[in-house]
């Protein structure tokens, strides 16, 4: 009895392959399009040069930097 498909191929070696080719395409999504593991940006307000990053000046007053920072730090993900 012969199947429809090709058995030269072995089965074993077929999934590992494919695992490893969809694990490859989902390491590729997922850096691309997670918003639940942003890739790492340094904070701009690590910077600043008034608080570095600290959010406290150096007289004691609360920093409210003057610059926006696109860091995981600063921006919320959902
Ligand atoms: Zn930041
Ligand atoms: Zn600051």
């Amino acid at each position: 009895m012969t199947h429809w498909y090709d058995r030269t191929i072995d089965e074993e070696e077929y999934y590992k392959d494919l695992e490893r080719r969809q694990q490859e395409h989902l390491d590729r999504v997922k850096r691309l399009y997670s918003p639940f593991s942003p890739p790492f940006q340094p904070c701009l307000h690590d910077q600043c040069p008034s608080c570095l990053g600290t959010g406290v000046r150096a007289d004691g007053s609360m920093c409210i930097h003057n610059l926006s920072c696109p860091c995981s730090k600063c921006t919320p993900w959902y």
